[in-house]
């Protein structure tokens, strides 16, 4: 798997802040929110594969575009929830450029966090403005100090399919493993300035699963959703991941358990215990739950035949 696996040669040459679509980084870096050299990951070596592995799992290197992952035939074939979520975020011009590391990897949206107008728990300062502020793109879930919902929809569809996460000085983690709480001072993840995101890892799909994505959001393109949800459907691997709602990429355990004792529909009215919103951004308690329906009842009705 030479093509997915890096270098390890390489290690140090790669150390700190890092550059691979620049859709992100370069960004903050406008906006004076970043400082110093970035390393290019364009100049290292390999990490560009995606390779189906003999057990039927792929391993998808870390500098693979989204475009390209999403359109794989592979990937569409044994994880239509995965590609219709990756295909569908951003723009098609970024998913042109962006990869799998820096989608992973990118920082939090919050506008407060962005702005060098003003400082937070994640900026160098402490408190959180937009907390303060009830903005209405705030989490419902998680204690904070910061309140910003995770940005990145690859990781709620990678945590739907028990996807594996592959770091240089940290092995192999789940996506839990890789975020933590979210809530250190200057990332959103856990591993540190000397460890690399290689790639992923898609244990083979399931025989019988059927899966899909559905977001809500405040325009249709060119948006981070306000809540998504990548759901799949097997007897004895049912998995309801959301974005949008906490922190960090969240799975709805009870939803899941209903899903599995054959609640249908219903079973997503178990994703709202345990919400706690201020007014700004309570709506989002009805849209989960709504959200998680649309995509049962879509999931749940077989396809009608092509005429
Ligand atoms: C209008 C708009 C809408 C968007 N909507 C969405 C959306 O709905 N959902 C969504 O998920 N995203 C969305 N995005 C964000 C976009 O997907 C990310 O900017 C992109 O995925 C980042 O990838 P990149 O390769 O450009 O990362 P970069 O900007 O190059 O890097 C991002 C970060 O990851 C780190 N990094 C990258 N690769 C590695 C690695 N291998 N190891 C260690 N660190 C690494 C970098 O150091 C950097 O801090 C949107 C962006 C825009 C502009």
């Amino acid at each position: 798997m030479s093509e997915v696996r890096y270098p390890t040669t390489q290690s140090q040459a790669v150390w700190g802040q890092r550059r691979a679509g620049g859709t992100d980084v370069m960004d903050r870096l406008r906006h004076g929110r970043i400082a110093g050299a970035l390393v290019d990951l364009r100049d290292v070596a390999g990490m560009e594969g995606l390779v189906v592995l003999p057990d039927g799992s792929v391993e998808v290197g870390t500098k693979v575009t989204l475009a390209r992952f999403a359109t794989d035939a592979k990937v569409r074939a044994g994880w239509p929830g995965l590609a219709d979520a990756v295909g569908g975020l951003a723009t098609p011009q970024i998913r042109q450029v962006a990869t799998i590391g820096g989608s992973l990897l990118q920082r939090t949206r919050c506008a407060w966090f962005r702005s060098p107008d003003f400082s937070c728990h994640k900026s160098g300062g402490s408190g959180c403005p937009a907390l303060a502020a009830d903005h209405h793109w705030n989490s419902i879930f998680g204690a904070g100090p910061c309140v910003a919902p995770h940005p990145s929809t690859l990781a709620v569809a990678l945590l739907a399919f028990d996807a594996l996460i592959l770091a240089d000085g940290r092995g192999t983690l789940t996506v839990p493993e890789l975020y933590g709480d979210g809530q250190a001072a200057d990332r959103e993840h856990t591993l540190t300035d000397e460890q690399l995101l290689v790639g992923v890892r898609l244990p083979p799909p399931l025989p019988g699963a059927v899966s899909g994505w559905l977001r809500t959001a405040a325009r249709a393109r060119a948006e981070w959703p306000l809540v998504e949800a990548v759901i799949r459907l097997v007897p004895g691997g049912m998995r309801v991941a959301v974005g949008g709602v906490a922190p960090v990429p969240m799975r709805f355990l009870a939803v899941e358990a209903a899903l599995e004792a054959g609640e249908g529909v219903g079973a997503a009215a178990q994703a709202v215990a345990g919400a706690a919103s201020n007014p700004g951004s309570s709506y989002k308690v009805m849209l989960l739950q709504r959200t998680i329906e649309t995509l049962l009842e879509r999931l749940l009705t077989p396809q009608k035949a092509a005429p």
